[in-house]
C-alpha cells in the first residue's frame, strides 16, 4: 500500500490517462495506438523502447484477437514486465551482500538526487535485518554533507566515521574500512561527492575511492549503487552513462518517484543501460525506501 500511495501521482498521469484513453477509445484502432504512444513518451519510457513496445502490442492485439479495449491492460502490464526484464529472464533484484564477510556499498550519484537520504534509508533497513552497518562520510567536499549524514546516521541508530571537511575521501573510506573491520560490522556504506561541475576530477575520485575498497576488502565493492532523480528524466540517463564509466554501476536507487509522472524512467534505465534498479525512494522519511519488483511496479501503476 506504501508503494500504491507513492505511486499515486504515476498512476493518475500514467496509467490515469491509459484508462482514459481505453474509456475513450473502446475499440482497438491506430488512432487508439498513437495516442498510447504519446502516453508512454510523456511518462519517460524512452521512445525507442515505446516504439517496440507498441509494436509487440500491435502484434499480441492480433494474435489474441483483441478488439476491445478494455481486454489490453493485462496486455500492456505483461509487456511493461517483459521489457524490464528482457528476454533472458534475469530477475536481479535485491543486494549481493556477503553474508559471511564485511560487504562494502558504494553510493554515487550528483548532489541533490537524494544519496544522503538513501543512505540514511538503506542502513536503517539492513539494520532492521539484523545487519551490524556502519557509514563513512566520503563526500567531504560539500558544505554540511558530513554533519547530514550523522543526523541520518543517528536516526539510523548506526556509527558514522568521518574526518574534516576537505580531508581526502579515500583516507576516509580506508578508515571506515577498518572501522567496520574492528566493529566486526556486517556492512559498510561509503557516501561520496556528487559535485558534477567538475566531472573528471570526481570520476578520478570515486575511482581511487574504489581502488582503495578492492584493495582492503576481498570481492568488495559489493555493490556500486547509483543513486538516481527519477524527476529528472533524460538527465538521469546521461548521469547513469557518465557513472557507470568510473566506476562500473550495479544497481541503481531511483528517488523521488512519489513526485512523479514520469515512472516509466525504470523501464528506460532497465533497456538502455542495463543496470538494474534495487530500490525507488518514494519519500523523504527513514521508512520510504522499497526493493524495486518490476511486477509491483508495474501492477501498481494500473491498480
Ligand atoms: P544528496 O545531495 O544526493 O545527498 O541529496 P539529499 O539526500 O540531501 O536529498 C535531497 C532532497 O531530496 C532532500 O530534500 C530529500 O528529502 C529529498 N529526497 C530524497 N529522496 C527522496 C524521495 O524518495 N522522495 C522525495 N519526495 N524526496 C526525496
Amino acid at each position: 500500500t506504501k508503494y500504491k500511495e507513492g505511486m499515486k501521482k504515476s498512476r493518475q498521469t500514467f496509467s490515469g490517462k491509459i484508462n482514459d484513453l481505453i474509456a475513450r477509445y473502446r475499440k482497438v484502432d491506430e488512432d487508439f495506438f498513437e495516442e498510447l504512444e504519446e502516453v508512454l513518451i510523456s511518462a519517460d519510457v524512452g521512445v525507442t523502447t515505446v516504439m517496440d513496445l507498441v509494436e509487440e502490442l500491435k502484434m499480441e492485439v492480433k494474435r489474441q484477437n483483441i478488439k476491445d479495449t478494455k481486454d489490453i491492460k493485462e496486455v500492456i502490464s505483461e509487456k511493461l514486465v517483459e521489457i524490464y526484464y528482457g528476454d533472458d529472464d534475469e530477475k536481479i533484484e535485491g543486494l549481493k551482500l556477503d553474508e559471511e564477510d564485511l560487504s562494502v556499498i558504494l553510493v554515487v550519484g550528483v548532489n541533490g538526487a537524494g544519496k544522503t537520504t538513501s543512505i540514511g534509508k538503506l542502513a536503517n533497513q539492513l539494520k532492521s535485518q539484523g545487519k551490524k552497518v556502519v557509514l563513512a562520510a566520503g563526500d567531504t567536499f560539500r558544505a554540511g554533507a558530513i554533519e547530514q549524514l550523522e543526523v541520518w546516521g543517528e536516526r539510523a541508530g548506526v556509527d558514522v566515521i568521518k574526518q574534516g571537511a576537505g580531508s581526502d575521501p579515500a583516507a576516509v573510506i580506508f578508515d571506515g574500512i577498518k572501522s567496520a573491520k574492528a566493529k566486526n560490522a556486517d556492512v559498510l556504506i561509503c557516501d561520496t561527492a556528487g559535485r558534477l561541475q567538475n566531472k573528471i576530477n570526481l570520476m578520478n575520485e570515486l575511482s581511487k575511492v574504489k581502488r582503495v575498497i578492492e584493495r582492503e576488502v576481498p570481492n568488495a565493492p559489493h555493490e556500486v549503487l547509483l543513486v538516481l532523480d527519477a524527476t529528472t528524466g533524460q538527465n538521469a540517463l546521461n548521469q547513469a552513462k557518465t557513472f557507470s564509466e568510473a566506476t562500473n554501476v550495479s544497481g541503481i536507487v531511483l528517488t523521488k518517484l512519489d513526485g512523479t509522472a514520469k515512472g516509466g524512467i525504470v523501464l528506460a534505465i532497465r533497456k538502455e543501460l542495463n543496470i538494474p534498479v534495487k530500490y525507488v525512494g518514494l519519500g523523504e522519511k527513514i521508512d520510504d525506501l522499497q526493493e524495486f519488483n518490476a511486477h509491483a511496479f508495474v501492477y501498481g501503476l494500473f491498480a
